[in-house]
């Protein structure tokens, strides 16, 4: 059998959008479930390729000649002939690739005329300015997609013709004027192409045909693909689209429009477009006249209103989804020329999800799968208002979603002061940040660093806290001291407004109005269909109650990750921890560790308590201690000063001391200048200071990420971990003395053997005897470990012999798997890795299944044969992204934990992951 390279309308396969085309399948589908489609056929997106890699660009031979069988049928369905003078048939070239790429390709109009069938198509409508206006749009549609001439040597010959006639607009011009715009157009078609107009129709056609084959590669369209990312695999190819025409611009009784099923800025429930009476569709889209609303139309053509309306509803029935559809209404027929998917923001999204099921148009898993899960970030931060316009004037990576507005601060302090003291609003702006920034984050709207990637700590910190970061915004410059910077070389001063977009990286002098996100109605139901489904639990990284309560409010079912030492950083606790760190004697540390544990327990009572009953995982301290404390420069830079204010004090003395015999001499009364401070006070402080930088120098590591932390700090000073341990049972008996349901679990960080997990584990159980015994309350708190460092994942047989869970840390993990520091990677060479695909993903960003999730499975077998119920999960920033979550379920893991806005989109992936995966 010879190939076929074209397909009726009436047979084409509507699912085969590759094929056929997306436009092409959906006249198909149309078609045949018997909506009002004018006939026509579609040409394949093989037959496309098949041109464009002939060395020549040749069409295969068949092609004209199935396209000539398919246009007798289209003779036959109209009564009409293409290139009959007497009753012509006029058609359309449309393009239409497996993906919808708006406006990049291009279409032709009224093909099939000539100058005999013109008179023909005058004589059939007995409108002679009808006839000559559908000519003049064909030459010049013919022009500039079959032979690349510019839209301005046509626009050029309108005006003048317009100008003779002294009218303005379109409308104005005359049967007579028509043609001789056609005439001109003509006229400039051979002057530039160097042969006449070309009248025979089958002629005009295939060289249409091939324009729109050759336009796949023209450079919009290549560029369109590479901007979204449209791989071959998606799309290959066009289709083109051979349609008869039908005509908006036949009077009163005609119109052309473009609608949606439902608003797709809102969801609402209701035919959402617009339409123009006595127009052709291209009218529409070109803004020449404006067009009414869709609900106007009930007023002006009520028959054809509500036969539009049976026309959506049959759309959205047979689709079971928003349809964006073109309708064309001839002389009181409707036709519809297409539809797609109409293309909604999240809260569209979510509404209409919501509210198909309840019409039973959909059911709840297809409304949760149309939704992809990334999108609802949209939702969740707080986003500048669309309808003000700015241009930003820095650009940095979009570290952590939403938008902010606050006066510039360019240190910790003074943004503490300025936010949390004075309760103004502030953005945090620095060159990078560090740990002992935190406060600083705590009292700012959002950050803006200009140095560091998606993970460098300021995004890291910020994501977590759900607080929008825009990083690495290179061109700003922060003069710490002055209390000013440079952004792009414009100065500003601390207070001066500044607004950042950390969804796109934007940054913007002055305030732009924000949206505050709404969690609605319809998102919880949603989310709450995607629970039930699910089998991964989806908990919240959350540290301080605050963290906790907002977790729950994004729907998380406990908390994964509590990082004990944010609760360190706290203005309030920071002093007692630099005292236990520089403490020279054990009996000095534990007095400061007494002085911590009623702290650390409230905290712990607090955060069972918002959660309750759901579990809440702490993990005990996991940094180098040297991170409280300032760093070695701040020090050192801190003592100098302090010995010149010694001085300085000193000079007031000898100052005093000769104003004394100054004023003996000559006899008048004794002028003193006041003491401003002790010497005393001076000297403790700059011991104080000394004894900081002496430890800091002794903490100093050379690789701290891989020296003295976790679980080995809380064995070398096993004081630090005792008195977590005893805070957590504690809480736990404070509560249950309350009768309040907790689920605590602590889990260890850094193992590496189960030697050290039996160690703390052996605190564990000495004091928990201990608590018990002073409480009467009995105690369940589970003991884990996290899983973080690749002699942990080869170990996890015997680690699970002490663990109740495991946890993996994905974090640290991928960075021990690849031997990659983070920042550095990332600073470095990663970008230049994924631009090469060296590596395809950033492994910081996308789970490294082949490698970190092999481990990740290995651990997860060997486990589970020692202990078949043991729970895991995943606390790295992985746990929020669908892919990862993805192939969580796949590996059979039991909970994902991410940052609290992250949770409903992983409660979203969740769902998906046990439904793609079924
Ligand atoms: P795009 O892919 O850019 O949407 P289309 O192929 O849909 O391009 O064509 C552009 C416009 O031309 C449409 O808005 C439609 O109204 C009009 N059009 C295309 N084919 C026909 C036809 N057979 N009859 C009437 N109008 C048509
Ligand atoms: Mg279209
Ligand atoms: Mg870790």
């Amino acid at each position: 059998m010879k190939k076929k390279w074209v397909y009726a309308f009436t047979e084409g396969d509507g699912k085969d959008k590759k094929l056929l085309g997306g436009k092409g399948a959906n006249l198909c589908e149309m078609t045949q479930i018997g909506l009002n489609v004018p006939p026509g056929f579609v040409i394949t997106t093989e037959a496309c390729l098949y041109f464009l890699d002939s060395a020549a660009h040749e069409m295969p031979d068949e092609v004209m000649g199935q396209v000539r069988e398919h246009m007798l049928q289209v003779e036959q369905a109209t009564g009409k002939g293409f290139g009959d003078a007497e009753n012509p048939l006029l058609v359309s070239v449309r393009s239409g690739s497996a993906m919808s790429m708006p406006g990049m390709m291009d279409t032709i109009l009224n093909l099939g005329l000539n100058s005999r069938t013109l008179e023909g198509e005058i004589a059939q409508t007995g409108d002679a300015r009808f006839g000559y206006d559908a000519y003049r749009r064909f030459i010049q549609l013919f022009g500039k997609v079959a032979m690349g001439m510019p839209d301005e040597m046509f626009d050029e010959e309108f005006e003048i013709v317009k100008q003779d006639a002294r009218v303005t607009e379109d409308v104005g011009l005359s049967a007579a004027n028509l043609e001789e715009v056609c005439d001109r157009f003509l006229q400039v078609f051979q002057t530039h192409t160097g042969r006449p107009f070309p009248e025979d129709p089958y002629e005009q056609l295939e060289l249409s045909i091939k324009a729109v084959f050759n336009s796949w590669m023209g450079r919009r369209a290549v560029d369109y693909r590479r901007e979204f990312n449209i791989t071959p695999a998606m799309a290959n190819g066009t289709a083109v689209n051979v349609c008869t025409m039908v005509f908006g611009n036949r009077g009163n009784d005609s119109a052309t429009g473009v609608a949606f099923t439902r608003n797709p800025g809102t969801g609402e429930n209701r035919l959402y477009g617009e339409y123009l009476v006595n127009a052709q569709g291209e009218d529409v889209v070109a803004g020449i006249r404006t067009p009414k609303a869709i609900d106007k139309m009930d007023q002006e053509m009520p028959e054809m209103a509500r036969q539009l309306a049976e026309l959506r509803n049959r759309l959205e029935a047979h689709y079971q989804e928003i349809q964006d559809f073109e309708f064309t209404i001839e002389r009181g027929t409707l036709y519809c020329l297409q539809t797609r998917n109409g293309k909604m923001n999240a809260p569209a999204m979510v509404r209409t999800s919501v509210e198909m099921v309840g019409e039973g148009l959909i059911d709840r898993e297809q409304a949760l799968l149309r939704i992809n899960p990334d999108h609802l970030e949209q939702m969740l931060y707080p986003q500048l208002d669309r309808n003000v316009r700015a241009h930003p004037v820095a650009q940095g990576l979009p570290a952590s979603p939403g938008a902010a507005v606050g006066q510039a601060v360019f240190d910790a302090d003074r943004a503490e002061h300025l936010g949390r003291v004075l309760g103004m609003k502030v953005i945090l702006v620095r060159e990078e940040t560090k740990p002992e920034d935190i406060h600083g984050f705590f009292a700012a709207q959002g950050i803006l660093t200009s140095r560091g990637g998606k993970t460098s700590h300021a995004a890291v910190v910020a994501r977590g806290m759900g607080k929008p970061c825009v990083a690495g915004a290179e061109g700003i410059h922060v003069d710490v001291q002055k209390r000013e910077a440079y952004v792009s070389g414009q100065l500003i001063r601390e207070g001066d407004v500044i607004t950042i977009d950390g969804s796109n990286g934007n940054v913007y002098f002055g305030e732009i109005p924000t949206v505050e996100p709404e969690f609605s109605r319809e998102l919880n139901t949603l989310l709450q269909w995607a629970d039930e489904i699910a089998y991964l639990r989806v908990m919240a990284n959350a540290d301080t109650p605050e963290d906790a309560a907002r977790a729950l409010k994004f729907g998380a079912r406990g908390i994964g990750l509590c990082r004990t030492e944010r609760m360190f950083n706290a203005v309030d606790r920071l002093p007692l921890v630099i005292e236990m760190i520089v403490a020279e004697t054990t009996e000095q540390r534990q007095q400061a560790l007494d002085r911590l544990l009623p702290i650390q327990r409230s905290d712990f009572r607090k955060l069972f308590e918002t959660m309750s009953p759901l579990p809440v995982t702490i993990r005990l301290l996991d940094p180098p201690i040297h991170e409280f404390l300032p760093g070695e420069e701040q020090l050192k830079d801190d003592i100098e000063k302090l010995e010149h204010l010694k001085d300085s004090v000193q000079g007031l003395d000898v100052l005093n001391g000769a104003l004394a015999l100054l004023s003996a001499e000559k006899g008048t009364s004794e002028a003193k200048i006041p003491q401003l401070v002790d010497t005393g006070l001076i000297e403790e402080a700059l011991k104080t200071k000394a004894l900081m930088l002496r430890k800091v120098r002794d903490l100093t590591e050379v690789n701290p990420m891989l020296g003295h932390r976790g679980v080995r700090l809380g064995i070398t000073y096993p004081e630090i971990y005792r008195m977590q341990i005893q805070a957590i049972l504690e809480a736990e008996a404070e509560c249950a003395a309350k009768g309040i349901e907790v689920h605590p679990q602590m889990m260890v960080p850094q193992v590496c053997t189960a030697a050290e997990l039996k160690w703390v584990r052996e605190y564990v159980d000495e004091i928990k005897t201990g608590v018990e015994r002073k409480t009467g309350q009995q105690l369940n708190c589970r003991f884990g470990t996290m899983i973080e460092v690749v002699r942990a994942c080869m170990r996890a047989g015997s680690l699970a012999n002490q663990a109740d869970f495991f946890s993996f840390g994905t974090n640290d993990l991928t960075q021990a798997t690849f031997s990659f520091s983070r920042e550095d990677a990332e600073n470095k060479f990663l970008p230049m890795y994924n631009q090469n695909e060296i590596l395809r993903d950033n492994p910081f960003e996308v789970l490294d299944e082949k490698g970190v999730g092999r481990l990740m499975q290995l651990a997860m077998q060997w486990g589970r044969e020692v202990k078949p119920d043991l729970s895991i999960g995943i606390c790295g920033e992985h746990g929020g992204h669908p892919a990862s979550i993805d192939f969580c379920q796949r590996a059979g893991l039991n909970y994902v934990s991410c940052s609290a806005p992250r949770v409903p989109v992983a409660r979203l992936a969740a769902a998906h992951a046990f439904l793609n995966n079924r």
